[in-house]
């Protein structure tokens, strides 16, 4: 054993030894280099701002051994581990999922983010076979920066590249390419995991398999990933990104299923509702086309409400316009209201950036972030629709609502990432990406539109009963109890329960998702 490793041992002992409340009160003081150390404000904080739960104190890791060393000795303490812990990529959770209570946090930032590109093509083997291997704490646009300089990318995205690999690989990480290519975590070919047991794992589609699909979509419940190795395809030099606009919800949605049906032509595909001026203005900030379409929104109790799909082809210097002329062709948009740009394929994946930015300038981006992210049949979508027509959108809305159809048979059902059941093989995300600006909308108003949001969720999630029930899953979201949990993941929870069993038997990870509290 190195010195390090020894200075880390001997600050787990410590902690086993002493309860958090007697514990040294500065780490460092007493350990000198050891990786465990006093906890900061950024450890307690997440990009909802609605949880704040400070951990005892923070491990940066500069290896998968480091993570090894700390849940060992964690999980073997009997009868249950005197500390949680939660891994962190950039906590940009929304209800303090990143967080541990008195317990320790793990910054996956501090592991080695090298990213290594494997051009499968200079091999002789297919471009659909290269890929990269990367640090899980890298984020998204790290990867995509190297991966361009093999003139490479990944296949599936999430909208803004600020997060990390293993965060949104412990999710599901969906953009407008899942339809085509399915979520994040249906394009990772290997991982390296360290179990809630201290064991480091390579693992994949055939190699342990069984905790290769726990960890995708696992929530951080039963592994902390620290390499992933992710499927890449020739990245175009740029990209036609077309907004079309529509005045009816039906024909908004048949054009989205249109272009999905579409994925020889179309590469992206997403869609949000356009409830004001202030929308288009916000949702244009990036796209660089003058957009004239200003539309009556009518008036108090007579709202009128807009949609506008979003499309894109990757433009490899041949065709995209004959494509974009025929795929539109197609379309049902409101004339003459389409408007297409062309953009490097790094500006188009990086386009959330800006509105972070203009949001930012505003002093409107680290200001509480109640969302609500829901998967909903096909079936489903228009009750929804109106049902936050009639709640959330009622009143005064600050944000975006995102609308886009996916295809349920690119999503593995061996991951642990809850989708619903969709008969037809359609399901959309309903995103409703909230901001509260302290200035209008203080603590209670906060709480009123998570209530709110509960409301919502509890309607849409119902299934059977009189009305039939929606039957959508949230996304995203940490729920209030166990019984909650269990509902969510549905047929799923045994085999959820049972990995945990496996993986993480004394329940050391993963604390600020609530699933599987010490107390039961
Ligand atoms: P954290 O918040 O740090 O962690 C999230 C969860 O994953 C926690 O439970 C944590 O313990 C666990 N975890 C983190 N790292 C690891 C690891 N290495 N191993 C095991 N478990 C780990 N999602 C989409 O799908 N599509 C989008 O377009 C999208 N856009 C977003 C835009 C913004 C502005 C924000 C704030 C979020 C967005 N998200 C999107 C959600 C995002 O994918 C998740 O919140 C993701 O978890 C964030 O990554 P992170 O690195 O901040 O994770």
């Amino acid at each position: 054993m190195d010195l390090k490793a020894l200075y880390m041992y001997a600050a787990v002992l410590a902690l086993l030894l002493c309860s958090a409340a007697t514990f040294i009160q500065s780490p460092t003081d007493v350990f000198g280099p050891v990786a465990l150390l006093e906890p900061t404000p950024s450890s307690a904080r997440d990009f909802g701002a609605i949880v704040s739960d400070a951990p005892f104190a923070v491990l940066r890791p500069e290896s998968t051994a480091d993570i090894a060393l700390l849940l060992t000795a964690l999980s073997t303490a009997p009868p249950h581990p005197r500390a949680t812990v939660a891994a962190r990529g950039v906590g940009h959770s929304l209800q303090g999922q990143a967080q541990a209570r008195d317990g320790i946090v793990v910054e996956t930032r501090s592991l080695p983010r090298t990213v290594v590109v494997v051009a499968a093509r200079a091999s002789g083997e297919a471009t659909a076979h290269a890929y990269a291997d990367v640090g899980a704490g890298a984020l998204w646009v790290e990867v995509l920066e190297e991966c361009l300089k093999a003139g490479l990318a990944p296949l599936s995205w999430t909208d803004y590249l600020y997060l990390t690999v293993g965060g949104t690989l412990s999710n599901a990480g969906i953009s407008g390419q899942a339809f085509k290519h399915g979520p994040q975590i249906s394009n990772v070919l290997q991982l390296q995991v360290v179990t809630g047991s201290g064991e480091i794992v390579t693992c994949s589609r055939t190699k342990t398999p069984d905790l290769f699909f726990a960890v995708l979509g696992g929530l951080g419940q039963f592994g902390i990933i620290t390499r992933a190795r992710i499927l890449l395809q020739e990245a175009p030099p740029k990209v036609r990104w077309v907004r079309a606009f529509y005045d009816s919800f039906e024909t908004f949605t048949k054009d989205q299923e249109l272009l999905i049906s579409m994925p020889e032509q179309v590469d992206y595909v997403e869609g949000f509702m356009v409830l004001n001026e202030h929308s288009i203005h916000s949702s244009s900030i990036a796209f660089p086309a003058r957009i004239d379409f200003s539309p009556d929104f009518g008036s108090e109790g007579k709202k009128k409400v807009y949609y506008c799909i979003e499309f894109a082809v990757h433009d490899f210097g041949f065709s995209v316009d004959h494509v974009v002329e025929l795929v539109s062709g197609k379309m049902s948009h409101m004339r003459p209201h389409i408007y297409s740009v062309g953009v490097s394929y790094f500006d188009f994946l990086n386009r959330v950036r800006m509105e972070e930015e203009s949001l930012r300038s505003l002093g409107l981006w680290d200001v509480p972030h109640p969302w609500l992210n829901m998967f909903v049949p096909r079936h489903g979508i228009r009750q929804l629709k109106d049902l936050l027509m009639d709640t959330v959108l009622a009143g005064d809305f600050q944000g975006a609502i995102l609308v886009y159809p996916l295809l349920t048979d690119k999503w593995d059902r061996n991951t642990s990432a809850v989708i619903p059941s969709a008969p037809d093989g359609v399901m959309y995300i309903f995103s409703v990406l909230r901001s509260a600006d302290p200035s209008r909308c203080g603590r209670g108003c906060v709480e009123e539109m998570l209530e709110q949001h509960r409301l919502v969720a509890d309607e849409a999630c119902r299934v059977g009963g009189g009305g039939g029930g929606i039957g959508a899953k949230q996304y995203l979201a940490r729920q209030p109890t166990q019984a909650h949990w269990r509902n969510h993941f549905g047929p799923s929870w045994d085999r959820f329960q049972a990995r945990k069993a496996r993986y993480d038997p004394v329940r050391v990870l993963g604390p600020g998702q609530g699933i599987f509290p010490w107390a039961d």
